[in-house]
C-alpha cells in the first residue's frame, strides 16, 4: 500500500469528488513546489496538484538599521 510518511492533506478529485485517490508520482520542480500526480480509483481520472512549501522568500532579511543621518551641523 501507498504510504507517503510526509504531511499531507488528502486530496479528492476534482472531476467526482471521490477521495478514493492516490499518489501515482512526485516530482520536484523547484526549491519550493512539488507537484503530485495523483489517480482517482473511482473513475480513473488523473490529476496533478502543485505543493508549495509554504514559506516565504528566505533571501529576506529585515534591515531594521535606522537610516536617517543626523549630518545637520549647526
Ligand atoms: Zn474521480
Amino acid at each position: 500500500m501507498a504510504s507517503i510518511s510526509r504531511p499531507h492533506h488528502h486530496e479528492k478529485c476534482p472531476r467526482c469528488g471521490s477521495a478514493l485517490v492516490s499518489i501515482e508520482w512526485d516530482e520536484r520542480v523547484n526549491a519550493r513546489e512539488v507537484q503530485d500526480l495523483w489517480h482517482c480509483w473511482n473513475c480513473k481520472n488523473e490529476f496533478v496538484t502543485t505543493v508549495t512549501s509554504g514559506e516565504k522568500e528566505p533571501s529576506v532579511t529585515e534591515i531594521t538599521a535606522p537610516f536617517f543621518t543626523s549630518l545637520l551641523v549647526e
